[in-house]
Protein backbone atom coordinates (compact mmCIF):
# COMPACT_ATOMS: atom_id res chain seq x y z
CA UNK A 1 0.00 0.00 0.00
CA UNK A 2 1.04 3.49 -0.61
CA UNK A 3 0.36 4.61 2.88
CA UNK A 4 3.32 2.75 4.63
CA UNK A 5 5.93 5.20 6.59
CA UNK A 6 8.08 5.78 3.70
CA UNK A 7 5.31 7.41 1.51
CA UNK A 8 4.11 9.77 4.18
CA UNK A 9 0.49 11.13 3.10
CA UNK A 10 -0.22 14.36 1.66
CA UNK A 11 0.00 17.45 4.23
CA UNK A 12 -3.68 18.15 2.75
CA UNK A 13 -6.70 16.79 5.16
CA UNK A 14 -10.25 17.21 4.52
CA UNK A 15 -13.03 17.46 6.93
CA UNK A 16 -17.04 17.38 6.78
CA UNK A 17 -19.16 17.96 9.74
CA UNK A 18 -23.05 17.75 9.71
CA UNK A 19 -25.30 18.99 12.24
CA UNK A 20 -29.30 19.15 13.13
CA UNK A 21 -31.22 21.25 16.03
CA UNK A 22 -34.70 21.51 17.03
CA UNK A 23 -37.00 25.00 16.76
CA UNK A 24 -38.86 25.67 19.92
CA UNK A 25 -39.91 28.74 21.04
CA UNK A 26 -38.25 30.36 24.16
CA UNK A 27 -34.50 29.83 22.64
CA UNK A 28 -32.55 32.43 20.56
CA UNK A 29 -31.38 31.02 17.40
CA UNK A 30 -27.73 31.11 16.93
CA UNK A 31 -25.96 30.67 13.80
CA UNK A 32 -22.50 30.91 13.20
CA UNK A 33 -21.72 33.19 16.10
CA UNK A 34 -24.91 35.43 14.71
CA UNK A 35 -27.82 36.17 16.62
CA UNK A 36 -30.85 36.05 13.74
CA UNK A 37 -34.27 37.21 14.76
CA UNK A 38 -37.14 34.38 13.59
CA UNK A 39 -40.60 35.32 12.28
CA UNK A 40 -42.32 33.41 14.82
CA UNK A 41 -39.99 34.20 17.65
CA UNK A 42 -38.54 30.42 17.54
CA UNK A 43 -34.77 28.79 18.49
CA UNK A 44 -32.53 25.97 18.66
CA UNK A 45 -32.90 23.61 21.20
CA UNK A 46 -30.03 21.85 22.34
CA UNK A 47 -27.61 21.48 25.73
CA UNK A 48 -25.48 23.90 24.19
CA UNK A 49 -26.64 27.01 22.56
CA UNK A 50 -27.46 25.12 19.84
CA UNK A 51 -25.20 26.92 17.36
CA UNK A 52 -26.15 23.86 14.55
CA UNK A 53 -23.37 25.75 12.08
CA UNK A 54 -20.75 26.18 14.57
CA UNK A 55 -21.18 22.31 15.61
CA UNK A 56 -21.08 21.32 11.64
CA UNK A 57 -17.78 23.33 11.99
CA UNK A 58 -16.08 21.91 14.57
CA UNK A 59 -17.06 18.36 13.60
CA UNK A 60 -15.41 18.98 10.09
CA UNK A 61 -12.08 20.24 12.18
CA UNK A 62 -12.04 17.52 13.79
CA UNK A 63 -12.76 14.87 10.98
CA UNK A 64 -10.14 16.73 9.27
CA UNK A 65 -7.41 15.04 12.02
CA UNK A 66 -9.39 12.07 12.37
CA UNK A 67 -9.40 13.71 16.27
CA UNK A 68 -13.21 11.92 16.89
CA UNK A 69 -16.68 14.52 17.36
CA UNK A 70 -18.37 17.20 18.67
CA UNK A 71 -19.76 15.11 20.91
CA UNK A 72 -16.71 13.01 22.31
CA UNK A 73 -15.19 16.38 23.40
CA UNK A 74 -18.34 18.11 24.96
CA UNK A 75 -20.81 15.16 26.14
CA UNK A 76 -24.18 16.68 26.52
CA UNK A 77 -24.16 14.53 30.13
CA UNK A 78 -21.55 16.88 31.38
CA UNK A 79 -23.21 20.04 33.02
CA UNK A 80 -19.97 21.99 32.41
CA UNK A 81 -21.21 22.19 28.48
CA UNK A 82 -25.13 23.32 29.67
CA UNK A 83 -25.88 26.60 27.40
CA UNK A 84 -22.43 26.82 26.24
CA UNK A 85 -21.26 29.80 24.47
CA UNK A 86 -20.40 27.07 21.12
CA UNK A 87 -17.92 29.84 19.91
CA UNK A 88 -16.07 29.24 23.56
CA UNK A 89 -16.16 25.52 22.36
CA UNK A 90 -15.05 26.16 18.59
CA UNK A 91 -12.02 28.00 20.98
CA UNK A 92 -11.21 25.49 22.74
CA UNK A 93 -11.21 22.92 19.46
CA UNK A 94 -8.75 25.46 17.80
CA UNK A 95 -6.44 25.25 20.84
CA UNK A 96 -6.16 22.02 20.68
CA UNK A 97 -2.11 20.77 19.65
CA UNK A 98 -2.53 19.26 16.69
CA UNK A 99 -5.00 21.88 14.93
CA UNK A 100 -2.85 24.73 16.41
CA UNK A 101 -0.31 23.86 13.57
CA UNK A 102 -3.11 23.86 10.73
CA UNK A 103 -3.58 26.39 8.78
CA UNK A 104 -7.41 26.15 7.47
CA UNK A 105 -7.39 26.49 3.55
CA UNK A 106 -10.95 27.47 2.85
CA UNK A 107 -14.57 26.32 4.76
CA UNK A 108 -17.53 25.94 2.77
CA UNK A 109 -20.88 25.53 4.56
CA UNK A 110 -24.48 24.74 3.93
CA UNK A 111 -27.16 25.86 5.98
CA UNK A 112 -30.70 24.29 5.36
CA UNK A 113 -33.93 26.31 6.90
CA UNK A 114 -37.29 27.24 5.68
CA UNK A 115 -37.49 30.07 7.74
CA UNK A 116 -35.96 32.50 8.57
CA UNK A 117 -34.81 33.79 5.21
CA UNK A 118 -30.90 33.81 5.74
CA UNK A 119 -29.53 35.44 2.44
CA UNK A 120 -30.01 38.65 4.38
CA UNK A 121 -27.73 37.77 7.26
CA UNK A 122 -25.23 35.47 5.35
CA UNK A 123 -22.30 38.45 5.47
CA UNK A 124 -22.31 38.69 9.30
CA UNK A 125 -22.09 35.35 9.04
CA UNK A 126 -18.93 34.58 7.13
CA UNK A 127 -17.43 37.71 9.10
CA UNK A 128 -18.48 36.12 12.36
CA UNK A 129 -16.71 32.70 11.20
CA UNK A 130 -13.62 34.46 9.94
CA UNK A 131 -13.01 36.34 13.00
CA UNK A 132 -13.60 33.14 14.76
CA UNK A 133 -11.55 30.67 12.76
CA UNK A 134 -8.62 34.04 11.93
CA UNK A 135 -8.90 33.99 8.51
CA UNK A 136 -9.72 35.79 5.02
CA UNK A 137 -13.15 35.93 4.59
CA UNK A 138 -12.40 34.73 0.81
CA UNK A 139 -11.80 31.54 2.77
CA UNK A 140 -14.95 31.02 3.82
CA UNK A 141 -18.18 30.59 2.02
CA UNK A 142 -21.91 30.28 3.94
CA UNK A 143 -24.67 29.46 1.86
CA UNK A 144 -28.37 28.78 2.55
CA UNK A 145 -31.23 27.30 1.05
CA UNK A 146 -34.78 25.45 2.17
CA UNK A 147 -35.75 22.29 2.30
CA UNK A 148 -38.35 22.95 -0.58
CA UNK A 149 -41.21 22.66 2.25
CA UNK A 150 -40.18 18.41 2.68
CA UNK A 151 -39.73 16.88 6.21
CA UNK A 152 -39.04 18.10 9.40
CA UNK A 153 -37.01 21.55 7.96
CA UNK A 154 -39.11 22.02 5.57
CA UNK A 155 -42.16 21.97 8.10
CA UNK A 156 -40.04 24.59 9.77
CA UNK A 157 -39.13 22.06 13.19
CA UNK A 158 -35.54 22.29 12.53
CA UNK A 159 -32.11 24.00 11.04
CA UNK A 160 -29.65 21.48 9.44
CA UNK A 161 -26.07 22.49 8.68
CA UNK A 162 -23.17 21.18 6.50
CA UNK A 163 -19.39 21.94 6.53
CA UNK A 164 -16.06 20.77 4.33
CA UNK A 165 -13.19 22.30 5.65
CA UNK A 166 -9.41 21.85 3.63
CA UNK A 167 -6.52 21.95 6.47
CA UNK A 168 -2.75 22.10 5.61
CA UNK A 169 -0.40 20.72 7.76
CA UNK A 170 2.93 21.46 8.31
CA UNK A 171 4.39 17.83 8.35
CA UNK A 172 3.28 14.40 7.18
CA UNK A 173 0.39 13.29 9.54
CA UNK A 174 -0.44 8.90 10.00
MG1 LIG B 1 -25.27 20.18 17.68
Amino acid sequence: MLNSPEFPLPTFRIGQGQDIHRLVPGRRLILGGVEIPHPQGLGLLGHSDADVLLHAVIDALLGALALGDIGQLFPDSDNAWRDADSQKLLQQVLDLPSLRSCALLNLDCTITAEQPRLAPHISAIRSSLANLLQTDIRRISVKAKTNEQLDAIGRGEAIAATAIALLWTPEATP
